[in-house]
């Protein structure tokens, strides 16, 4: 048998919507992704939706509407994917790298704090929802990341790359900070192939959002004109970039989005299941939540093998392969990278938390479908190769 390590659902109306737009004749950004845009915002509950071509094209749009420059610092967890601290170089800013909550590997308002405290002249902060669990942005009392975040004017960027559909407090993530992203990439909790959406309360950021996502192109400018003006006529009101969505990925994100729901409970009912018959492996650590399972998107099921694990987790990994099972490790935190850990002189001592997961960590399959035959197959691999006799 072969577990992959994530699979795509594609059995929704995928292929109606994209027929559509083939034989609208028209395959780049238009209606599908008008409409995409439209429900996506519904389904946030935030007043904004812009869709661009991948998330970190929604990270490096967003850190530049709310003004990010060259020389500005920006707070990134080390925990995360390296697309949330090279956004930050694109604009030459500079990430400020630190640790992350051992048990969720998330940013807490404590760890925020510090580093405003020590760092008086952080920009913004990138607050990664790892694994689909929503970090603590507000607080009845006030003292959750996002509130302390605007007590002190410092802006908050969601990387919620892995966390549609999750929630905070009740509220979908997407509602809150100043600017929300989400990746549509192919194994992500719903995709386009490739993809984003960037979300936002904030008309004055949307609007620089949509200038910047398409060439710098002022859409209300030539609107204003086209009633006068010839149709060719626009302007440009700076050096924009290219990442908008075709048609052909909305059409894919429409379908997706029908689903997401259901694919998430899915993928709960599988998490469920991993819980109830990894509950008691020695040296196996399961995920831990601070959400109910409802509000929880459940991207990833991520372990950590610790001291007591009878075997390391690279040969974990390797036993797991050889028995056709698909793994992934979130992650090699970003401190050990060669560019960010020369560039900016770290050290591993200063990230123990995120030291000690990476030490360890491993992530099962996790996919909406997944049958009981194979999470069994999985289940029964991993407690063979960690009990030992
Ligand atoms: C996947 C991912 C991204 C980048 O998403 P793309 O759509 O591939 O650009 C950013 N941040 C995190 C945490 C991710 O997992």
């Amino acid at each position: 048998m072969k577990v992959p390590f994530a699979r795509v659902f594609c059995d929704g109306n995928e292929l109606k919507y994209v027929q559509e737009v083939l034989a609208s004749g028209w395959l780049t950004t238009a209606g599908k992704t008008f409409e995409f845009e439209k429900r996506f915002a519904a389904a946030v509950n935030s007043k904004h939706a812009c869709a661009v071509n991948s998330c970190t094209a929604a990270l490096h749009l967003a850190l530049e509407a709310i003004g990010i420059g060259p020389g500005d610092q920006v707070l990134v967890p080390t925990m995360t994917f390296t697309a949330t601290a090279e956004v930050v170089r694109y604009l030459g800013a500079d990430p400020v790298f630190v640790d992350v909550d051992y048990a969720t590997r998330l940013l807490t308002p404590e760890i925020v704090i510090r580093a405003l405290d020590t760092h008086p002249h952080l920009k913004a902060v990138m607050v990664v929802h790892f694994g689909g669990q929503a970090a603590c942005l507000t607080t009845a009392n006030q003292s959750g990341i996002l509130d302390v975040c605007r007590a002190r004017g410092v802006r908050v960027i969601e990387d919620a790359a892995h966390a549609f559909p999750a929630k905070w407090d009740g509220r979908m993530i997407g509602s809150f900070g100043d600017i929300t992203c989400f990746s549509f990439y192919a194994n992500k909790t719903i995709t386009t192939g490739e993809g984003g959406m960037l979300t936002t309360n904030d008309d004055q950021l949307a609007k620089r959002v949509k200038v910047m996502r398409l060439h710098g192109i002022d859409r209300d400018i030539w609107n204003r004109f086209t009633a006068e003006k010839a149709s060719w006529e626009y302007d440009v009101i700076a050096p924009g970039f290219k990442y908008n969505m075709p048609d052909i990925n909305a059409a894919i994100g429409l379908a997706q989005l029908e689903r997401a729901e259901f694919f998430r409970s899915e993928r709960q009912r599988a998490v469920e299941y991993y819980f109830k018959h990894l509950q008691d492996v020695p040296g196996l650590e399961l995920p831990h939540s601070h959400v109910p399972a409802v509000d929880h998107a459940w991207h990833l099921f991520p372990l950590v093998l610790n001291e007591r694990a009878a075997l390391d987790r690279n040969r974990f990994i390797e036993a797991l392969g050889a028995q056709g099972v698909g793994t992934s490790v979130h992650y090699k935190p970003l401190h050990r990278m060669t560019y960010y850990r020369e560039r900016y002189q770290l050290r591993p001592e200063e990230f123990p938390n995120a030291e000690r997961i990476w030490r360890g960590c491993v992530t099962l399959p996790l996919y909406a479908g997944m049958t009981p035959a194979e999470l069994d197959y999985v289940i029964r691999a991993v407690r063979e190769l960690l009990t030992p006799g």
